[in-house]
Formats: structure tokens, sequence, C-alpha cells
């Protein structure tokens, strides 16, 4: 690990990774390397979760290769340097802001989206002229291999280098005096990925997660929630980081809408080959464990060999039940009732801030307090999940959810350091800030600053 730490900033140091042209090149190669082996990535996710080919290309082949052309589209504007007001402190100067390659990135990834969520921040890795050590999950073994394969034909490992292995080598990446690191996965990790980066004072961005509510009022289209929640919900079978976790609804509107969503459950997953699978047997063992069968008004069975849980409705759930005390991560929907909305955003001021809040309504006022009085880290109104799929949205969490954001022009952002710096005129001097100091001038000069 410490070799290879060195051998990429042996390369930063060149100052190769830092011209337009380099990064222009790296980022068309990086598409033609995805482009040419999209078959060869969805085989692997679906090896992997399941995946059918249409979520494995909207929700990360396609994902990327958009996100690889905006970077492309837009690197020279991104790289420019912005002139800043000088003000009348800084009278007859030029004041500018240049963004700057951090140097070495870590790039950590979780299992759920394990294509997607290396290559993603990679983008911007690349585009901000960094070089970057990957670490895809260890629970996806088809889709990290075949990562490590493409990467290593692609890029020399002195500047960009996927590191296989558990756990462990994780933690022996993350002691590395590294420039950045950027981890995607659970608040539990998420700590101990910070608690060892500030050893090193190497700056971080955390992207967690946490349980994200979904509200619907008494005004909500219930037809329209119930198919949006249950596409949000169960997409790649409920393992998505801004899934709906649990339903908070209107308990005038409860009925009605439970008897929608089982409509749109049916109707969307009645084909159980195509649903997606969970990822390995502890996170099966631990999710099963979750279903109350008292409480299930809909699916609730599962296959343990086959790693398969039915989309699961719970109701009549309080926050003292064991699927409300974590995030769920799987695909189990859990359902609260509520009278006031006041009390609803009492409740959720108790708890961590979530990664994303979605609220179904037809009444402003309702969205406009919601809003208002609670904060996440993104979200939508009358929709789910989509605001993640918005380059120009900045993505991320607060809180507990998590430390930082990308996507788009914010990937660039995050992996660039903004250089601030005045360029003085060299024509007049202000003999006024040198000693020694009169009483007359310093008087002055707090009558000029009030
Ligand atoms: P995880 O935290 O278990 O693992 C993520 C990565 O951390 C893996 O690559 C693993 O090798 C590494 N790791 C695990 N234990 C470690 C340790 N003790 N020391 C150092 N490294 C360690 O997460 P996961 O189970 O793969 O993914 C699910 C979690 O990720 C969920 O909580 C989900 O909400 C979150 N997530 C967040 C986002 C986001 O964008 N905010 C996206 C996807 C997933």
């Amino acid at each position: 690990m410490e070799k290879l730490v060195k051998k990429q900033k042996a390369y930063f140091k060149t100052d190769v990774t830092k011209s337009y042209e380099f990064r222009l090149e790296q980022l068309n190669k990086l598409k033609q390397m995805i482009v040419k082996n999209q078959s060869k990535i969805e085989k692997a996710l679906n090896s992997d979760l399941n995946k059918s080919s249409f979520e494995a290309y909207t929700t990360e082949v396609g994902f990327v290769i958009l996100s690889i052309n905006e970077a492309i589209k837009k690197l020279s504007k991104w790289m420019k340097t912005k002139r800043a007001r000088s003000g009348i402190v800084m009278m007859g100067s030029g004041s500018f802001i240049q963004p700057e390659p951090r140097g070495t990135i870590l790039i950590i990834g979780p299992f759920n989206y394990p294509f997607q969520l290396v290559i993603e921040p990679l983008i911007g890795a690349i585009a901000a002229g960094n070089t970057a050590i990957l670490k895809p999950s260890e629970f996806t073994p088809a889709t990290s291999e075949l990562l490590e394969k493409l990467i290593s034909e692609t890029f020399d490992e002195e500047y960009i280098k996927v590191v296989l292995g558990q756990s462990e080598i994780t933690s022996e990446l993350v002691k590395q005096k590294l420039d950045y690191i950027f981890f995607t996965g659970s608040t539990r990790v998420g700590q101990i990925i910070y608690e060892q980066a500030a050893k090193n004072l190497t700056p971080v961005t955390l992207e967690l997660g946490g349980k994200s509510p979904t509200i619907i009022d008494e005004t909500a289209d219930l037809v329209l929630a119930a198919r949006r929640i249950a596409f949000g919900k169960f997409s790649n079978a409920g393992q998505t980081c801004i899934a709906p976790d649990y339903i908070y609804v209107h308990e005038s509107v409860k009925v009605p809408f439970i008897k929608e969503l089982k409509t749109a459950i049916d109707s969307f997953y009645n084909d159980k080959s195509t649903f997606g699978r969970i990822v390995n047997e502890r996170h099966f063992k631990r999710l099963e464990a979750l279903i109350d069968k008292d409480k299930v008004v809909h699916g609730g069975k599962s296959v343990e060999r086959e790693l398969y849980i039915q989309p699961t409705i719970l109701e009549g759930v309080e926050w003292k039940d064991k699927v409300m005390q974590e995030e769920i991560f799987g695909p189990i929907l859990p359902i609260l009732t509520y009278k006031n909305l006041d009390n609803v955003i009492s409740e959720l001021k108790e708890h961590e801030k979530p990664l994303a809040l979605y609220i179904f309504t037809k009444n402003k006022a309702n969205k406009d307090k919601v809003f208002k009085s609670l904060s996440f880290g993104g979200g939508a109104v009358n929709d789910t999940i989509m605001h993640v799929a918005n380059s120009h949205l900045p993505f991320g969490g607060v809180g507990a959810s998590g430390i930082g954001s990308y996507h788009g022009k914010t990937s660039f952002d995050t992996f660039s350091h903004f250089k601030s710096y005045v360029v003085k005129n060299t024509l007049f001097d202000f003999k006024l800030l040198y000693p020694p100091y009169s009483k007359k001038t310093e008087d002055t000069l707090k009558k000029f600053i009030k």
C-alpha cells in the first residue's frame, strides 16, 4: 500500500496529470473502456446482485457515461481560473481563484451500486487532475474483479489502480498519507474512516446512509405515490442508499394507499427471476429478522438459497419496533400513520438527519413546512430517488448521513483545492501599511472603517 501511494505521489509530482489535454484524454479512455465492455459490466452486476440489464444500464453504466460526457464538455470551463472582486481594500489589484488537483485520492465503494459508486467519483478525480486508488466492495466479487482488470488494462498503476481485498485492506489504505479520501458506505464504517483520516489530517467526503422517510399527506395522488414509492423502494431489492426507508402516511388515506401500493408492487415485481437479490447471507439473515410476521400485509416470504426476499409491506409499525432501529437496506417497507403533520416533524427532529426525504402532497403549505423545518441531504416532492439523476444537484448527506457532496461540477470541486490569490500592481505602493504608524493615520483609518 505504502509503495503504491508513493508511486502515485511521485507521478503526481511530475505535473503530467494537470494539463487540460491529459485530463481530457483520460476521460475519453475511461469512456471507451466502459462502452467497449458494457455487456461484461452488466453481466457482472447480474451475477453479484441479479440486476437486469435495463437496471444495470440506467443506474450504473449509462449513468456514468452521461457523467463522463458532461465532464468532457465542461472540463475547460471548470478548470478556468476565475476572477474575484478585489473590493476597496485591494484597490488596483487583481484577485483570483484557481482550482488545483488535490493529489492522490482514495475512493472506497460500497456493494449496492458497485460500479457506479466507484466510477462516478473517479470521473471527478480525473477531471480535477488527480491520481486515484480505487477500493471496490469485497461483497461484489464479479464487478470488483472486472473493474480491476479493466482499469489495469486501461491505465498505469502510478495513475489509477484498483486494490481488491477485505476490509483489512481498506484499513491499510486509509492509514496511508493520502491527499483525499472519498468514502461511500455505512455510517458505522464512515466513522472509522473519518477517525483514521484525522490522524493524517486527510480531508474526506463521506457519503453515508440512514433512515430516509417518505411522508404521504391527505392530499397526495395515491396512485402516483404508490408507483413512485414502489419503484424507489424495491429497485435493487431495496439496497439503495436513498430508497424510502419507511412511510409516514396520513391515517385518513392509509387504507387506499396500501391498496394502491400492493397493486403497484404486483404489477412491477411479479416476475421473481428478475427481482434483485440480497448481497450475501449475513444481510439476508439480518433482513429476515426485521420482518415481524404479525405486521406483514403484503409479501413477507423469502428463499435463503436464492437470497431472495419478497417486496414486503409492514403495517401498524411503531418507532419501538426492531425494523425502526436501523437502516433497512432491503425490500421491507414499514408503514407508520399520523394525524398531525407537526407531530411528524417533531418526531423526525429527534432522529439523525437522513440522506433523503420525500413528501407526496398537493398542499404547498405542507411541503414548505416540512422543507423549512427538517434537515436532510436531498429529496423530492411527489417522487422518490430521482434527484440523484440530476447532475446539477450536489448529492450528499448531512449530519450522520454524510459530509460533502458530488456529481457534475460538484465532483470537480470536491477533488480540487481552490487556491486564492492576489496579484498586486507595482505602479503605486500604499505606504500607510508600513510602520512606524502615526496616530493621525490610525484615526483616519478608524473613521474609514465603520
Ligand atoms: P460498508 O460501510 O459496510 O462498506 C463500504 C466499504 O467500506 C467497503 O469497501 C468495505 O471494504 C469498507 N469497510 C468495511 N468495514 C471496514 C472497516 N472496518 N475499516 C475500513 N473499511 C471498511 O457499506 P456497504 O454495506 O457496502 O453499503 C451499504 C451502506 O452504504 C448503507 O448504509 C448505504 O446507505 C450506504 N450507501 C450510501 C450511499 C451514498 O451515496 N450516500 C450510496 C450507497 C450506499
